[in-house]
């Protein structure tokens, strides 16, 4: 930012500027404007001079503005101020005034400059995209609701469902045949199944609603927690898991939506392994630039490029149930949380042709 001018700039190069252009003396009262200024105003040089100009001044901005020209006034100093003034069409416009103090040769001080763009182009752009981001804040926290009360309330009639055909097959099994037991079997499954997704969608939609305060935290200890919780999933296909992590290494989260990102994600690499070869799942983590970024590596069956995108939108699932059991929720779940930190999460072919889902995470200051 220009501090000073020393000496009034060219009057003549100022009247033909075509920026709004103002002067002020010692006594702190505008004695000039240039052409492009009355015309933007739609006033006469004798209407603006003194204190004339404040008049088309947007009342709401008045006393703020009037604020920082005495104070920059008063210290001598530069300033820049947005405000709107009515414009020769008698609508306000939004210009942004730059003012300069002018200093003589020897230091004197002698009075301002000012100089003004009209920004309403702009202010009007970032009013709507205010607007937009709070009805969108609006809605998404009217869906959060709406999934957290449909999820909650559809379970009773769920519970209703499965108990009455648990009665019926005790108190009138002897009378079915073997297609009259299987039917009841899939009335339980899908019971049960909707069960599983309706619980899934209510810890979706708890996520933003009701998670903990971010805080600095040691992510050994998230990593640690999943790969306890996942001891027999590990256990029974004889997965290798190698944590490549710092344990002291410090990241801004929520504890237990960290446990729950890394259980999904070393879940899912446990679960889409490759029938006849060992699993080897690798946690590695590198820290740049104020985030960590994490990999969880696999060897399993891999994800075709196409898809990458598509699993993490909810219930998508590239596989049917006879082949890998799942709501098709879990990466929309790490998504979510990974984004309520602030940070992104992706998928990459892994060497081996396998998978590595990578996602950011804050680091403390
Ligand atoms: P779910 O496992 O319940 O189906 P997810 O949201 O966790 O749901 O995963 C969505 C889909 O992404 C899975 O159905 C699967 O096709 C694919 N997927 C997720 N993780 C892996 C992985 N490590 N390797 C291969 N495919 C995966």
């Amino acid at each position: 930012m220009i501090v000073a001018n020393t000496g009034w700039p060219d009057l003549e190069l100022l009247k033909a500027a075509p920026i709004l252009i103002w002067r002020a003396g010692l006594d702190a009262k505008c004695n000039w404007f240039n052409p492009a200024w009355l015309a933007y105003t739609g006033r006469t040089m004798e209407q603006e001079m003194g204190d004339g100009w404040a008049e088309g001044v947007h009342p709401g901005d008045f006393d703020r503005c009037l604020k920082v020209y005495l104070n920059a006034f008063a210290l001598r100093q530069p300033f820049d101020m947005e405000y709107r003034i009515k414009r020769a069409c008698g609508e306000y416009g939004w210009i942004a005034d730059y003012g300069i103090p002018i200093l003589n040769q020897s230091g004197e001080f002698l009075g301002y400059v000012g100089y003004c763009f009209d920004i309403s182009t702009r202010r009007q752009s970032e009013e709507k995209l205010e607007i937009a981001c709070k009805d969108l804040a609006a809605s998404n926290a009217e869906l959060e609701q709406f999934a957290y009360v449909a999820s909650h309330d559809l379970r009773e009639p769920l519970r209703m469902i499965s108990s009455y055909v648990a009665l019926i097959e005790r108190r009138y099994g002897h009378h079915f045949d073997a297609d009259g037991h299987e039917f009841l079997g899939f009335v339980r499954e899908g019971a049960q199944r909707m069960d599983a997704m309706v619980l899934d969608l209510l810890e979706f939609s708890r996520i933003e609603r009701l998670g903990d305060p971010l805080i600095p935290m040691r992510i050994g200890g998230a990593i640690s927690h999943a790969l306890k919780n996942l001891k027999t999933a590990i256990a029974e296909c004889d997965a290798r898991v190698t944590v490549d992590v710092d344990a002291s290494l410090e990241v801004v989260g929520d504890v237990q939506q960290l446990d729950r990102l890394f259980q999904n994600l070393i879940g899912n690499a446990v679960k889409y392994r490759q029938e006849g070869i060992t699993p080897q799942i690798t946690v590695m983590a590198r820290t740049n630039d104020g985030k960590s970024v994490f990999s969880v590596q696999d060897n399993g069956i891999g994800i075709a490029p196409e898809y990458f995108d598509r699993i993490f939108l909810l219930f998508q699932r590239l596989h049917t149930r006879d082949a890998y059991e799942g709501t098709g929720i879990g990466l929309s779940v790490c998504k979510k949380i990974v984004e309520r930190h602030g940070g992104e999460i992706w998928v990459e072919q892994s060497p081996s042709g396998g998978s590595t889902f990578l996602f950011t995470l804050p680091t403390p200051e």
